[in-house]
């Protein structure tokens, strides 16, 4: 069967495994074949594509949840937007969430996806656990209600998906299971997390959910007029737990990089009211703001709370669905110019309350949007540049601009810390994330940009790859070898493979 990512380039011709009883996994691992993990396979690149794919969905049961600590305990298989659907009546939401709501926990775990929030990883909630829980020798924390331990994890509010997970765990080719957390097997803990599944097949998960207010979010957006304005207003704003910019990569000179900075937290009204059907989105305005500059003297980490706390009544609308492919040329400079100018030109400063859903994950609202790009699919490319190296993002917007194969769906995020996975994109800066349509001049222009990128010390984000050189990979992600080490030592390297894994050479 022809099988790809989301992005829909490349596909391979698979033979599909389903993951449904461990007693059928291990018959499938004495079978030998070299084969990959596969969630619902939401990264875009060549990631989960192998001769032999282990479709690990169908393993999707919710075991346990506590309401006191918010731990949850899932197999891999089971879908974010299945954990909101139960967690979110009772007021828990993910500490970390990606762009969209339809992937599997193994698939979160394996990328270490991360969200809106990622800078906000200085910001601990210990003392909000205190109140829950018993606290023991050397921080060994347990939940009253639950007993179970809390001690790896201190609550933070961003960060990577690897700031929520207790411990999960894995099984090798050889049939083993192991347990893994921060204490137990703590190298394939760590090199699980990004790993992109070369380290084993993740079975469970104990992940913990953070309490939250209402079932709303309280939204500011501003319009910004360039690049550096982009930055200030993320900077600026950066004690909001969540914010992201939307950048216009069609506008040129004095405008390049304007865009579009939303921010803000969950809404304080103690709503839950949960109006999912997967297909609603709260939608109506509620108060318009001035556009004022961000003031240098804010102080960075103020706790940040959201100015309104306003019952509103809800507005739902029906979701949208791309039925075909549309034609190779619908996508050109010209239409997509036209969008962006369209998009930058029609939003309108100020702050309303949103569904969640509407507000972490947009493009969801669309089924199958990446039909729009053609047949021949598309690549995203998201990059990481460090902070002191903004030029780097002003050059790539440039060649980006000038080349005029930029898209609509351009996101620039500033980022907090590293982690201490072995394969961690993340690093303090800022992120930015980019649709190409799969052409064959894109992939000279990709390969300019990598230069840019690793040049200053930034890197490719791995889910999203697909046609990254091993030797940028070996540049760009510094424990590369210490990866391979464990790989071979742990007999994955012969076993578990993917295009990913064979073109990078881990
Ligand atoms: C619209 C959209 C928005 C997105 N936004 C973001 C974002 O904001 N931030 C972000 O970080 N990512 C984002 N992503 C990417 C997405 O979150 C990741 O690619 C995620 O890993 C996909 O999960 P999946 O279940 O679909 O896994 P798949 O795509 O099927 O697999 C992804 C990787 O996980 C491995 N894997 C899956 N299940 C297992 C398992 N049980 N055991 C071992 N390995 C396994 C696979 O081998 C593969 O390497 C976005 C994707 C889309 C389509």
């Amino acid at each position: 069967m022809k099988i790809s990512g989301f992005g829909g380039y490349p596909s391979i011709d698979s033979n599909l495994e389903v993951l449904e009883k461990i007693a059928k996994l291990q018959e499938f691992l004495a079978s030998k074949k070299p084969f990959i993990a596969r969630g619902n396979g939401r990264s875009y690149g060549d990631s989960s594509l192998s001769k032999n794919i282990l479709l690990c969905k169908p393993y999707d049961e919710i075991h346990s949840f506590c309401q006191d600590c918010g731990i949850l305990h899932a197999q891999c298989g089971v879908m974010l937007d299945d954990i909101l659907d139960f967690s979110m009546p009772k007021g828990f939401f993910l500490h970390v969430t990606p762009g969209t709501q339809y992937i599997t926990l193994g698939g979160a775990i394996a990328s270490n996806v991360h969200g809106k929030n990622h800078h906000h990883n200085n910001y601990s909630q210990i003392e909000e656990l205190d109140s829950k829980a018993n606290t023991k020798i050397n921080k060994n924390i347990l939940c009253k209600s639950c007993g179970q331990a809390l001690n790896c994890v201190e609550l933070i509010k961003g960060g990577n998906f690897i700031e929520s997970v207790l411990n999960f765990s894995l099984m090798l080719p050889n049939g083993d299971i192991m347990q893994c957390s921060r204490d137990l097997n703590s190298d394939l803990f760590y090199a699980t997390f990004g790993g992109m599944g070369l380290t084993g097949i993740i079975l469970e998960a104990r992940i913990r959910l953070r309490k939250v207010s209402s079932s709303k979010i309280c939204q500011t957006t501003i319009k910004t007029n360039n690049l550096s304005n982009t930055m200030e207003y993320l900077e600026s704003h950066k004690q909001a737990p969540y914010a992201v910019a939307w950048i216009d990569s069609l506008a040129k000179d004095k405008n390049l990089g304007r865009g579009i900075v939303s921010y803000g937290d969950f809404a304080l009204d103690s709503d839950f009211n949960y109006n999912d059907k997967r297909q609603n989105q709260i939608t109506s305005n509620i108060h318009t703001i001035e556009d004022k500059k961000p003031k240098s003297n804010q102080k960075s980490n103020e706790q940040y709370m959201p100015q309104y706390n306003i019952k509103q009544k809800a507005h739902y609308k029906a979701k949208l669905k791309i039925p075909f492919y549309l034609p190779n040329s619908t996508l050109n400079p010209f239409s997509v110019g036209i969008f962006n100018k369209l998009y930058y030109s029609r939003a309108k400063n100020g702050q309303k309350l949103v569904y969640f859903k509407h507000f972490f994950y947009p493009l969801d609202s669309i089924l199958s949007w990446n039909k729009i790009y053609g047949r021949n699919g598309f690549l995203q490319y998201q990059i990481i540049i460090p902070k002191d190296s903004t030029q780097s993002l002003h050059d790539i917007l440039n060649l980006i601009a000038e080349s005029k194969q930029g898209s609509f769906l351009n996101v620039l995020k500033l980022y907090g810390k590293e982690d201490s996975s072995f394969l961690c994109f993340p690093l303090e800066g800022y992120s930015l994330a980019l649709d190409f349509k799969n052409t064959p001049s894109i992939f000279g222009l990709l390969d300019r940009l990598d230069e840019i990128v690793t040049k200053c010390g930034g890197r490719i984000y791995l889910t999203k790859d697909s046609r990254m050189s091993k030797h940028i990979f070996d540049i760009s992600y510094k424990r590369a070898n210490e990866f391979r080490e464990l790989r071979k030592d742990y007999g994955l390297d012969s076993k578990i493979e993917s295009l990913q894994s064979k073109r990078l050479g881990i």
